[in-house]
C-alpha cells in the first residue's frame, strides 16, 4: 500500500505542493508513500496556529491533557504490530524492534499522561517575615521539535508527550527520511481530540522547515535530536534569535565499552554485538569504541569474531532476520568511506564490512569488526552510525577508564566486569550521561532521563520526570497577604 500523505496544520490535513517519496531501504522497488516537502509558508502558518492555540491550552485540565495522552498511548500499543511493521519498512530496523520501539512509544505517552497529574510547585518560607514565596512552574509556549531518522515513532513520542503534557503548543518537523512513521503517530495524536493548533506536524526539509522555525519570534524552545555538526549551528541560532530561545540539544556519540580480564565471555560478547550492530549500529548509544584488556583481548575477539559469523542480515521484515539494512545511500557511502579511512589508519579490518547481495535491491552490509585500533584514529574519534566496531587493547583498567574518557562525546558508557570494585569505580568516574555495567551501552528505560556531556547532549535532560526542566519555566512569586 502506498500512503498519500498531508501535513497537519492549524487543525486540518492539509495538501503540499511539492511531494517526495519515502523508500523502503529493504527493497528500494517499494515505496511506502509521497510525503510533504512543506515551504517555509506551510511551517510559518503551523507557528501563528500554534500560537493562537497556546493561551487556552496553557490553562487546559490536567485530567483533560491526561485523557488526551492516555488515549494516544491505548492507540499506539493497541496498534503496535502495524505501526512497528511500517517504521521497520521506512527506516530499516528488524521488525521486532520496530515493533519494540513502538511499544516504547506508547509506553511514553502514558507516562506522561501520569506525569500531567504530578507537576507539583514549592511553598517556602520567606525570610521577610509575613511574606509567602511560592515556587510554581507553566508552560513556556510553542515548541519546534526536530527529530532524526533512526528512532522513527520513539524520539517524536518522548518530546510530544512531555511538551503536550506541561501545556505546551507544538510544531513538529520529523527526519524526511521517515516520514511515515511520523504520519502516522500525527494521526493517532490528532484523533485524540487536542484542540486545533496545539499540535502541528509539518514534513519537509531542515534547510526549509527547521529553519522558519528558528526564524519565528513565536517559537520560544527548540528541542533537536541529531547531528552534532546540525545541532551546534542551531544552537548558535537560538541564542542569536531576538528574543532568544530555550534550546535542548541530543546529538551523536562515540560510546566505549570496556571489557576487562574478569569478564564474563559470553556476557561481553552479546553485549558488544548487540549495541555494536543491532538496529544496523545506527544509535546514539552503539558501542563503536571496545575498550579490551590485555589478558583477555584474543579470547574476546576470537569469539565475538565468531559469534558475527552467525548474524543474519537480511530484509528487515523478513523473519529471522537480525540487522536489517543501512538506511539509504549515503549512510551506507560513509559507513564505507570509515572502512577505507580505518584500514588507511592501520588498523585490521578483522571481520565484515562487506556489501551484500539480498532477493532485493537494499543497502545490505556486513557488520565490521577493526582490530589494533588506536583511540587517536578517526575511527575511534568520529561517529560512523553504522554497523562498524573498533577493538581498543589497553593494559588495564586504569588505562581502559583514560581510553574510555578521551572522546569529545559522553553519551552512555559501559564496563564489563565481575568486579564490585571496578565497577564502582566505572560508575564513578566514567565522563558520560548514562553508565551501565554488564549490559550493553544501548538500550533505556523511558521513564528515567535520558542524555549525555560534552559533545553529545546540551541543555535539559530529557524523558522521564526530568523532561519538565525544558518543557516548564519557573516563577518565583511573593506575596505580602
Ligand atoms: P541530522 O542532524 O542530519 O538531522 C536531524 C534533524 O534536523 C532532521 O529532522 C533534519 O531535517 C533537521 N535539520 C537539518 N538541517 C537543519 C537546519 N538547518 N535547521 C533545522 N533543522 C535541520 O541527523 P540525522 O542524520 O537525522 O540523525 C542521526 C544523528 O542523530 C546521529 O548523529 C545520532 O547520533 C543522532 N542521534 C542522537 C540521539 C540522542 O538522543 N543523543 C538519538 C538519536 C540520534
Amino acid at each position: 500500500m502506498t500512503i498519500h500523505a498531508k501535513n497537519f496544520i492549524a487543525g486540518e490535513w492539509v495538501e503540499a505542493r511539492e511531494m517526495a517519496p519515502d523508500l523502503n531501504p529493504s527493497n528500494t522497488d517499494d515505496v511506502v508513500g509521497q510525503f510533504p516537502r512543506a515551504s517555509a509558508a506551510d511551517a510559518e502558518k503551523a507557528i501563528a496556529a500554534a500560537k493562537a492555540a497556546f493561551p487556552a491550552w496553557s490553562r487546559s485540565s490536567i485530567q483533560e491533557r491526561h485523557d488526551i495522552l492516555k488515549k494516544i498511548g491505548d492507540e499506539i500499543l493497541a496498534r503496535k504490530d502495524e505501526l512497528g511493521r511500517l517504521l521497520s519498512r521506512e527506516e530499516g530496523k528488524t521488525l521486532a524492534e520496530g515493533i519494540g520501539e513502538t511499544v516504547r512509544a506508547g509506553q511514553i505517552f502514558l507516562f506522561f499522561s501520569g506525569e500531567c497529574l504530578r507537576l507539583a510547585g514549592e511553598k517556602v518560607p520567606s525570610v521577610r517575615p509575613g511574606v509567602d514565596v511560592e515556587i510554581t512552574r507553566e508552560p513556556i509556549g510553542v515548541v519546534g521539535l526536530i527529530t532524526p531518522w533512526n528512532f522513527p515513532i520513539a524520539i517524536p513520542a518522548w518530546k510530544i508527550a512531555p511538551a503536550l503534557a506541561y501545556g505546551n503548543c507544538v510544531v513538529f518537523k520529523p527526519a524526511d527520511l521517515v516520514p511515515a512513521t511520523a504520519h502516522a503517530l500525527s494521526e493517532i495524536i490528532v484523533r485524540a481530540g487536542l484542540p486545533a493548533g496545539v499540535f502541528n506536524l509539518v514534513m519537509g526539509r531542515g534547510s526549509v522547515v527547521g529553519e522558519a522555525m528558528l526564524r519565528s519570534r513565536d517559537v520560544v524552545a527548540v528541542s533537536f535530536t541529531g547531528s552534532v555538526a546540525t545541532g551546534r549551528k542551531l544552537a548558535a541560532t537560538c541564542i542569536e534569535s531576538d528574543p532568544m530561545k530555550k534550546v535542548q540539544l541530543e546529538m551523536g556519540g562515540k560510546n566505549p565499552f570496556v571489557v576487562l580480564d574478569d569478564a564474563d565471555l559470553k556476557t561481553a560478547v552479546e553485549c558488544t554485538v548487540n549495541a555494536a550492530f543491532f538496529s544496523t549500529g545506527q544509535r546514539c548509544t552503539a558501542s563503536s569504541r571496545v575498550i579490551v584488556t590485555g589478558g583477555i583481548h584474543d579470547r574476546f575477539v576470537d569469539a565475538l569474531t565468531e559469534r558475527m559469523k552467525s548474524l543474519v542480515v537480511d530484509d528487515a521484515l523478513k523473519p529471522g532476520t537480525q540487522i536489517g539494512p543501512v538506511v539509504d545511500q549515503s549512510q551506507l557511502d560513509q559507513n564505507l568511506s570509515y572502512l577505507k579511512i580505518g584500514r588507511d589508519e592501520g588498523a585490521t579490518l578483522k571481520a565484515g564490512g562487506e556489501l551484500l547481495n539480498r532477493a532485493t535491491p537494499g543497502f545490505y552490509m556486513a557488520p565490521a569488526l577493526f582490530t589494533g585500533v588506536d583511540n587517536s584514529m578517526r575511527i575511534a574519534r568520529e561517529e560512523i552510525f553504522g554497523p562498524v566496531a573498533a577493538v581498543i587493547r589497553v593494559k588495564d583498567y586504569d588505562e581502559a577508564l583514560a581510553v574510555a574518557n578521551d572522546t569529545s562525546f559522553g553519551l552512555s558508557s559501559g564496563i564489563c566486569t565481575t568486579s564490585l570494585k571496578y565497577a564502582s569505580h566505572f560508575k564513578r568516574n566514567a565522563d558520560a550521561g548514562m553508565v551501565m555495567v554488564n549490559l550493553p551501552t544501548a538500550g533505556v528505560d523511558y521513564h528515567v532521563p535520558f542524555g549525555g556531556r560534552k559533545g553529545s547532549s546540551y541543555g535539559p535532560r530529557e524523558q522521564g520526570r526530568y523532561a519538565q526542566e525544558f518543557y516548564t519555566t519557573v516563577k518565583t512569586s511573593y506575596t505580602l497577604p
